[in-house]
């Protein structure tokens, strides 16, 4: 069973929920680091000859369209991550619906080929949003990685499913595939992507991993080119989500090297193209 490694390629201000979050109209104001950091971690993964799937923030994409014709042409595979960046449970259905298309159509344009995946910002799908599943079908996309199977800050979806299955949908199935969790003292955790990723050590990193996999489950890492850039400027937080933003971004890059060494790694579309319809639960 292969690990499947993604990117959610989006700048250093996107970061949800903060006190110093800057509204979209200021974005185009702030320096960017997004073209420098991804460029990074596309050179990490053809040090290693590994393909991985690049979530594309629309307004990244719209800005910098030559960085999705660039991720493709090494080989990645081209997600979507929506337009705007505004958590789900944040917007209307009929917003939602509006932003995850519009991304869709803009990265096919870009592209010249079909996008078929999503992920929401912030894992923030919840019991709130039962029509989110139901609206990305409509959108157009065939899969999602957008649940987080655990309590977490903004968002989760608790529930008893780890492993990808697929979703009915009155406009037609969707198939999903949560962020990876595994059961610790009899609770969902992850160690797999962002905060939790930089925190532990990787020596625990890859012990959770080896027993996700021998489980015959995939793990799906998530990392930000802004992760890997220490130096990048701060938002205003308060000290708890400033300790999650910021926590271990020295030792990311290392950890991302030595997972791509220790583990197959793969993307979602070339995981589908492998597994067929074999691994849903
Ligand atoms: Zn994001």
């Amino acid at each position: 069973m292969p690990a499947i490694f993604t990117v959610d390629v989006e700048d250093w201000f996107h970061i949800l929920g903060v006190a110093g979050t800057p509204a979209l109209e200021e974005w185009d104001r702030l320096p960017s680091r997004v073209e420098a950091n991804f460029r990074r971690f596309l050179d990490l993964g053809d040090a290693a000859g590994v393909q991985v799937t690049c979530f594309f923030l629309g307004w990244v994409a719209a800005r910098f369209p030559y960085l999705v014709r660039e991720a493709a042409a090494r080989g990645h595979e081209v997600a979507s991550h929506g337009y705007g960046h505004r958590l789900v449970y944040e917007q209307s259905p009929a917003e939602f619906y509006e932003d995850a298309l519009k991304a869709r159509l803009l990265l096919e344009d870009i592209l010249g080929g079909p996008v078929k995946g999503y992920r929401g910002p912030g894992f923030s799908v919840t019991k709130d949003t039962p029509w989110f599943f139901e609206k990305l079908v409509r959108a157009g996309y065939e899969y999602d990685s957008s649940v987080f199977p655990a309590a977490r800050g903004h968002g989760g979806l608790r529930g008893d499913r780890y492993g990808p299955y697929q979703i009915e949908t009155s406009s037609g199935p969707l198939l999903e595939f949560p962020i990876t969790v595994t059961e610790v003292w009899g609770r969902p955790r992850c160690f797999f992507g962002g905060g939790y990723l930089r925190l532990f050590p990787y020596t625990l990193v890859r012990r959770m991993t080896r027993r996700v996999l021998q489980e015959g489950r995939p793990v799906i890492f998530y990392a930000h080119p802004r992760e890997i850039d220490p130096d990048h400027p701060r938002l205003a937080m308060n000290l708890h989500r400033r300790f999650k933003s910021y926590v271990g971004l020295r030792g990311m890059e290392g950890k991302i090297r030595r997972i791509f060494q220790d583990f197959p790694i793969t993307s979602f579309a070339r995981f589908r193209a492998d597994f067929g319809d074999s691994f849903k639960d």
